[in-house]
């Protein structure tokens, strides 16, 4: 049986469409069923009760509704505000471990997931997470970043090289079958991973053409690159990379007037 999710509209100014982000969630694996729930308004919200600019993660936890009221196993409230646990900083998501989760879409968060992940990755990627530790009834986050999914971020920069790698550590995937999640949805979370670190051939190009040596120097490229092994347009993404490669050090070769 699926694992049923509501997505949720926390706020009702979201820059994703939460129904195509469903689809695309289902199209990607069978072990949840995504739906889109009810919406809930920025003005039931209130003001944000953290140094009246941040949500306490608390506070929207309980404005979110019982799973069961939108037939669901778990619901995703994802919102344009910004959070925090407890003024310790900014949050990208947080659970109650009861079924309930806040992902904040809010732009000073979205800006560090890299400039090749959209919203949409960004946003399925901490969605994923919280389900897990949802499922698990516990969160396995780890301090020590290792490009997992489970990495705490506390360093909000981890987060680019954790959505790149795509993958969930070993500790981490021995700690959620340890709490009852299955393998087969550890895999299907995984296949939602592969998605969220897939670039749109036509995006990457245009960032490349626009940033060939920042986007050489951090190493972005080589992973858009690494995303086409295995697959037929593996010469085709050489041949760009090589263009790339060889008109930035042209530029660089260039003097500054
Ligand atoms: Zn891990």
């Amino acid at each position: 049986m699926k694992i049923k999710v509501a997505l949720i509209n926390l706020g009702e100014r979201l820059d994703i469409d939460l129904r195509r982000l469903s689809e695309k969630l289902n199209s990607l694996q069978e072990s949840f069923q995504f739906g889109v729930g009810r919406r809930i308004s920025a003005a039931s919200m209130g003001n944000p009760d953290i140094k009246d600019k941040w949500y306490r993660t608390s506070t929207l936890l309980q404005q979110l509704p019982d799973p069961g009221r939108e037939s669901a196993d778990y619901v995703v409230g994802l919102t344009h505000v910004k959070i925090s646990r407890a003024g310790d900083g900014l949050y990208f998501s947080h659970s109650d471990l009861q079924g309930r989760s806040v992902v904040s879409l809010n732009p000073s968060l979205t800006k560090f997931a890299g400039p090749l992940t959209d919203v949409e990755q960004y946003a399925a990627y901490l969605t994923m997470c919280e389900l897990l530790i949802n499922a698990a009834g516990a969160d396995p986050s780890h301090t020590l970043p290792d490009r997992c999914l489970f990495d705490d971020c506390a360093n909000r920069e981890d987060v680019a090289p954790g959505i790149e790698a795509g993958q969930i550590c070993s500790v981490c995937t021995a700690a959620l079958e340890k709490h009852g999640v299955s393998k087969q949805t550890i895999d299907d979370a995984r296949a939602v991973l592969v998605w969220c670190r897939t670039r749109p051939l036509l995006k990457a190009l245009k960032f490349a053409a626009t940033n060939p040596i920042s986007l050489l120097a951090d190493g972005a490229l080589i992973g858009w690159l690494a995303s086409f092994v295995g697959s037929k347009y593996l010469p085709a993404a050489l041949g760009i990379w090589l263009l790339v490669h060889l008109a930035s050090l042209d530029n660089a070769k260039r003097p500054r007037s």
